[in-house]
């Protein structure tokens, strides 16, 4: 792959530029540790803009997801170690750093809830604490929805870049689907997707492509832990 792209125009906000860079569809800094090495990470075409835009998101949606996972999950190896390691100034490579660690802990912190009671709803599936353990307060983490639309309409128009090699264009309706966690009724009609893309233990994805081949669903599961669907059509 070229170092730079070929000036274009950028999968994301459809804008012409000449320097183009290369922007991860699934973020780098999401794969675990336990991702085989031969996994090719797809690439694609965005303007330095939107690179560093949908790169702000996907950071600060790590530090929520990540404070969430199981350290000794295989499919999420490292991950959050690493997230831990994020917010800590101990970690900082110079004053600046440190500080920068510092102000996102505090950021954090501040926004972590402590409940007596479990919340009924709100939650994202399968990311209840595990059956068994009773806490006396439960750390609640605040994901605002803001962050999931984006990060899921970012990573859509990257895959049907690659797996369609199209651009879609911005009217494209790009719905963000999140189910109960005891509701199934989408997981469902992933039984036999059109097709499914492996990327090491971090990420599976399943599409189901539609006869009038530009409209799709897609069911991504991030570190066998986080599950969302979209489903994408023309307006
Ligand atoms: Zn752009």
């Amino acid at each position: 792959m070229a170092k730079r792209p070929k000036p274009g125009k950028c999968i994301y906000c459809l804008e012409y530029s000449d320097d183009l860079t290369w922007d991860h569809v699934l973020p780098v800094s999401w794969y675990p540790e336990s991702t085989p090495k031969n996994i090719e990470k797809w690439k694609v075409p965005a303007c330095l803009s939107c690179n560093r835009r949908l790169g702000k998101i996907e950071e600060d949606l790590l530090v929520r997801l990540g404070l969430c996972l199981d350290p000794n999950s295989i499919p999420a190896l490292g991950i959050p170690h690493k997230t831990r390691r994020s917010v800590n100034p101990v970690y900082g490579r110079n004053e600046k750093d440190r500080k920068a660690r510092t102000r996102k802990r505090e950021k954090i912190l501040d926004e972590i809830t402590w409940s007596k009671t479990f919340p009924k709803d709100g939650i994202l599936p399968n990311f209840r604490p595990k059956i068994g353990l009773r806490y006396d307060d439960y750390p609640l983490v605040y994901i605002p929805d803001s962050l999931l639309r984006e990060y899921n309409e970012k990573i859509v128009r990257g895959i049907i870049y690659v797996v369609e090699e199209k651009k879609l264009d911005l009217e494209y309706i790009i719905e963000l689907i999140i189910t109960e966690d005891n509701d199934d009724s989408v997981a469902r009609l992933f039984q036999k997707p059109t097709h499914i893309y492996d990327r090491g233990y971090g990420f599976v994805i399943k599409q189901i492509s539609h006869k009038d081949n530009c409209s799709w669903l897609f069911e991504f599961n991030i570190w066998d832990r986080f599950v969302f669907y979209a489903s994408v059509y023309p307006q």
